[in-house]
């Protein structure tokens, strides 16, 4: 299901307004959203505030993860609400996943190619977004998370929803053969598909979904949301299609 919200040019995952949360991803038209690649820093903090305004937000409600290409994700909590909404130093260092409980602040991650997955409880209002490129997916940052929501939740994960948000398919994204090898090294190598005469390809989101799954989220909860950012890189920034100067989107994880 893709819900386009009138005033933004992303998607919204209206499967998860009923069990209290809101998840909304930003388009091309919001402009560059990320501090943490070179950029006007005022420019992306005003174009920051105008998707917040529309979500009933500010940059004093959101937390933002350093991300740094990791399987790393951190518990956070009220007292960090505000961190890298105004500059990208004082973003949660070192780590691509934020978790948070009812009371936390509303989380934002950002992206051009690698998926962002939101993963909720919806008995306890708890809640994570991460970032998961190539070596955060290679490393497993969802079963990383899902692990820790669990013991925060003390929740089964057949009781988690998750949402795969935007991110490059298979035919965009072929690896060389380095980067090809460790997939092939490691339990995923499933989601690296090869023929005789082309590079390996990726399959980045089938592979979450499979992390996910193996972790104990039945299938029927894990969503799918969007398209291919390369393919439809004239809705989305895509890191491949654009090339490394392209801006980032956004995903938005709020309680409502
Ligand atoms: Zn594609």
């Amino acid at each position: 299901m893709i819900n386009p919200r009138p005033n933004l040019s992303g998607l919204q995952a209206p499967s998860l307004e009923k069990y209290g949360f809101r998840l909304t991803l930003t388009g091309r038209n919001e402009g560059n959203l990320a501090l943490h690649i070179p950029c006007d820093t005022s420019q992306v903090i005003q174009a920051r505030q105008r998707v917040l305004e529309r979500l009933g937000l500010s940059l004093a409600n959101i937390a933002i993860a350093q991300q740094v290409h990791s399987a790393r994700v951190a518990l956070i909590g009220p007292s960090h609400a505000g961190a890298g909404g105004m500059q990208a130093s004082s973003a949660i260092p070192n780590v691509d996943g934020l978790i948070t409980s009812s009371g936390g602040p509303t989380l934002m991650a950002f992206s051009a190619d690698c998926p962002l997955i939101a993963i909720v409880h919806p008995e306890t209002g708890s809640r994570a977004l991460l970032h998961s490129g190539r070596l955060g997916t290679l490393h497993e940052i969802s079963i990383q998370a899902v692990l820790h929501l669990q013991k925060i939740t003390l929740g089964n994960p057949e009781s988690f929803h998750a949402i795969i948000g935007p991110g490059i398919c298979r035919d965009c994204y072929p690896l060389g053969q380095d980067t090809a090898q460790e997939f092939i090294d490691s339990r995923w190598s499933n989601h690296l598909h090869q023929t005789r005469s082309d590079p390996p390809k990726l399959d980045l989101r089938a592979c979450i979904r499979n992390q996910l799954q193996f972790v104990g989220i039945p299938d029927n909860k894990i969503e799918m949301l969007g398209p291919c950012t390369s393919c439809r890189n004239d809705l989305f920034f895509s890191y491949r299609a654009d090339g490394p100067q392209t801006g980032r989107f956004a995903a938005i994880l709020q309680s409502l």
